[in-house]
């Protein structure tokens, strides 16, 4: 089968790695517990050969034509294209998605990202001219040069095991960086695809690199002498990675949790905006940054919405992802489902309403919960606090705009936030006072697949950017080139001081910034004469 060729490809270029494994990783299907795979765990010391490999290897990366690295990319492209259902199948395997999400939200992201990148390098690697606008440094030239960090560290999640690590990888050799990922501990094999496809593309081998492990393996790479980091994961997991990361300097991007609001004003499509929010909070079993965490409804339409969500809700399939029929699959491990059920009972506890769902569906395998719809529910429980990452809609009534914003901003995570309404621009004032790094007006989700725009949040959900131009400016550092066009010429602010030189920086001052025209011109005869004097 396709996708045992795959995998089996991925695990032998671990073993190849030469290294004695100190024990291994064992791969898992979510909904099944079949064993997919094992992996050595790659130890502290082989994360630090690993990036050591890629630095000695790196300038030679950077030194390649954009040309050379498009060109790979195209290849990759058409790799990923012919591999499709083998790769999304593994993808299903081990994170337990339907096998139409592994398509459309891993498969497809990447494939764009990989299009957006070959398209972009060319004009985004390009000098660019700096211009002065102070008349006393015209006589120069500035340009800034966008040059690769070096090595890029990349630590990612599990929940979208191919599409994270790949956008952010491309972005990061695209503009001449190497690469260490470390994925997932549940999601090995994936990791492991990604690169088998691209060094099969063309990627040289130590431009990109995986080691697998859990937690240590990750703190072995923020302590190896990688240039830059980019980490996803959890708000707790980030904290202590950027903790790390302060001891020595380490620049960090950190995209982490959401809390993500749905806001239906009164005058939203009701029936779209219903799809949505069912869409939104139980696609990948809820188990999305950007899933739909919070839902709140204008009083005028929250009977109806609530009606037609549950209705929605209960005839979603849950069952294995490879399942055609299946529209919601498992959680990822038991831990998840603890953290889904102790928020429901607490919630229940405290008053909240289950309308559908709020149990575990043993028979069906071990970590499948019922899409789960609930309401009675405030912001004094954990369930419309912390982050949930499981199938629950949780609905709430609002009366007034204000207080619908209220709410939204009430949360320490600032991911992302939609507003469904028919009127465009009131979405957009709307959209404007909501403390997220992307609103959506009358969508959800979708924003994470469009390659041109910056994906991160605010507040507990992170620092920086991935995806789009600002994606590509965090694999980047900025050098300011200044170039001399009077190469011979003192400069008259050098020493020797003297007491003529004070007057003389007066007379700029006044000729470049005075209120009167005379004083700006004798203000500019008084500079000019410090033009004349000997500084050599
Ligand atoms: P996690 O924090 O448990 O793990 C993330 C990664 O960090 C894993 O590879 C893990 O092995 C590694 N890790 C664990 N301890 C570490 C340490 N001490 N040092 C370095 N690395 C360490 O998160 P998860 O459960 O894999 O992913 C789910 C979380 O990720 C959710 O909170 C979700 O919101 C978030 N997420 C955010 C985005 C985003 O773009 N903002 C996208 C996807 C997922």
């Amino acid at each position: 089968m396709a996708t045992d060729r795959l995998a089996g490809h991925a695990r032998l270029e671990v073993v190849a790695r030469q290294h004695v494994p100190s024990s291994r990783l064992i791969s898992r299907n979510p909904a099944t517990g079949e064993v997919l795979g094992e992996v050595p765990f790659a130890t502290q010391s082989d994360v630090h050969q690993a990036v050591e490999r890629a630095r000695a290897a790196q300038p030679g990366w950077a030194a390649t034509h954009v040309r050379e690295r498009v060109a790979i990319f195209k290849k990759f492209q058409r790799l990923l294209t012919d591999h499709k259902a083998a790769v999304a199948t593994l993808i299903t395997r081990e994170a337990g998605k339907p096998y139409v999400e592994a398509l459309s939200t891993e498969v497809l992201v990447a494939l764009d990202a990989a299009r957006f990148c070959a398209e972009t390098a060319f004009s985004f690697l390009r000098d660019e001219p700096l211009s002065h606008g102070n008349l006393m440094v015209k006589a120069k030239r500035g340009r800034l040069v966008r040059e690769p960090h070096g090595v890029i560290g990349i630590i990612s999640p599990w929940n979208y095991p191919f599409s994270i690590p790949a956008t952010e990888t491309l972005a990061a050799l695209v503009t001449g960086n190497a690469v260490v990922l470390k994925p997932s501990e549940l999601t090995p094999l994936v990791a492991l695809e990604l690169q088998s496809l691209l060094h099969e593309a063309g990627v040289p081998k130590d431009i990109f690199q995986v080691v697998v492990g859990e937690g240590p393996t990750g703190a072995a790479l923020l302590s190896s002498s990688i240039d830059k980091l980019v980490f996803t994961g959890s708000v707790p997991t980030g904290k202590r990675v950027a903790e790390a990361a302060a001891k020595r300097l380490l620049p960090v991007v950190l995209e982490l949790g959401g809390k993500d609001a749905m806001l239906v004003l009164n005058d939203a499509h009701l029936e779209i905006a219903a799809s949505a929010a069912v869409w939104g909070a139980f696609m990948n079993a809820g188990q999305t940054c950007l899933s739909v965490e919070r839902c709140y409804v204008h009083r005028a339409l929250y009977d109806k919405f609530l009606a037609l969500v549950v209705a929605k809700a209960k005839r979603l399939r849950v069952g294995n992802g490879l399942d055609p029929n299946t529209d919601v699959g498992p959680l990822i491990n038991d831990r998840q489902l603890q953290v889904v059920e102790s928020q429901i009972e607490e919630a229940k506890a405290q008053g909240a309403k289950v309308l559908a769902g709020g149990m575990r569906l043993p028979e069906v395998g071990p970590t499948f919960y019922t899409p789960t719809v609930i309401t009675n529910v405030d912001h004094s429980m954990r369930l419309m606090r912390e982050e949930t990452f499981g199938p629950v809609l949780p609905v709430m009534p609002f009366e007034t705009d204000e207080e619908a914003l209220r709410l939204a901003n009430d949360s320490e995570f600032a991911l992302a936030a939609s507003i469904w309404t028919k009127n465009r621009k009131h979405g957009e004032r709307l959209a404007r006072q909501i403390d997220a790094g992307t609103v959506m007006i009358n969508d959800v989700l979708t924003c994470f697949g469009i390659s041109e725009a910056p994906h991160g949040g605010f507040k507990a959900s992170g620092i920086g950017l991935t995806h789009g131009r600002f994606g590509l400016d965090e694999m980047v550092r900025i050098k300011y080139v200044d170039n001399e066009l009077v190469p011979g010429l003192a400069k008259p602010w050098w020493y020797p001081y003297g007491p003529e030189c004070a007057p003389q920086v007066e007379g700029a001052i006044e000729f470049l910034f005075g209120r009167a025209l005379g004083k700006r011109i004798r203000g500019g005869l008084r500079a000019a004469s410090g033009l004349l004097r000997n500084r050599t």
